[in-house]
């Protein structure tokens, strides 16, 4: 069967649940050989019986990150691992600092360094970073740290992508809104008034709706396939409209 991502291999993290684990299914369906990986192994449970390659990692393990990324040798590596932090510059602890970079950047960095010397090798690589729109494109209320790390994600994809422009190394980063996942539901509980917290997320979509992990997916493979040769140190916006 034809697919856009035919003969390719791709490594995607925090595949378990939500917008990874939509992208490691659509990467599938267009032909791609997938490693599915997530902290949570029994996540990836279904992911395994709808025939994808699967393994537990965690991101934050750099021996396991190395080991994993080295020994799978990835055309296309999906960053998709991140956790957002709820909270301004007045409530963020050091701690709350270094575990945020740790797990939204740090693990990046550490994937890509073990990950682009095979792509150079080859002459051939896409890189997909997890931002969001509430980094440098948009303040957003209570994501000081979650801003800031996804900011650096930019960042970091922007450097990467220029390094390697002329070696067929190619680096994007993905910028949503609010999207449906697990864990959004996770942090509208959080807030201690669900129905309320919905209503403001979808308040401030001038959509009038959340995304859905498929419709970033969706961009997760373009990214990844040969139709966006062209594209590279892309912060791409994905977010019903919120920032523009
Ligand atoms: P999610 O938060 O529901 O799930 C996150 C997954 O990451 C889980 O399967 C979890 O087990 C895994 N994970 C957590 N710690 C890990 C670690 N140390 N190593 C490996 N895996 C780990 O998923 P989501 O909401 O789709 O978010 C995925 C990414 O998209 C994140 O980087 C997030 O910041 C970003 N994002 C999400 C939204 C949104 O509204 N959902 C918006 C913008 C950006």
């Amino acid at each position: 069967m034809a697919g856009r991502l035919n003969g390719k291999k791709a490594l995607c993290t925090a595949a378990g649940q939500g917008i990874g684990r939509a992208t490691a299914l659509m990467m599938h369906a267009e032909g791609a050989e997938v490693l599915a990986t997530d902290v949570n192994g029994a996540a990836l449970e279904e992911l395994a019986a709808a025939g994808l390659a699967t393994a537990p990692l965690n991101v934050l393990d750099k021996d396991a990150v190395v080991a994993a990324v080295k020994g799978f040798q990835p055309d296309i590596l999906f960053n998709c691992a991140g956790y957002v932090h709820a909270g301004d510059v007045l409530a963020c602890t050091d701690d709350d600092w270094d575990f945020a970079f740790a797990l939204n950047c740090r693990s990046m960095f550490w994937t890509m360094q073990a990950a682009i010397p095979g792509m150079l090798e080859r002459g051939v690589g896409s890189i997909v970073n997890m931002s969001s729109a509430a980094s440098s494109i948009i303040g957003a209320p209570n994501r000081f740290v979650y801003g800031a790390t996804k900011a650096a994600v930019i960042g970091m994809t922007k450097q990467v992508a220029r390094e390697y422009i002329t070696k067929g190394v190619r680096a994007n980063c993905i910028c949503p809104g609010t999207v449906e996942s697990p864990s959004l539901h996770d942090r509208l509980r959080a807030t201690g008034d669900y129905e309320q917290a919905m209503k403001d997320f979808i308040a401030r979509q001038p959509m009038g709706r959340i995304g859905t992990s498929e419709e970033i997916a969706a961009l997760a493979v373009y990214l990844s396939s040969d139709e966006s040769a062209f594209t590279t140190g892309q912060a791409c916006v994905i977010d019903g409209g919120w920032s523009g």
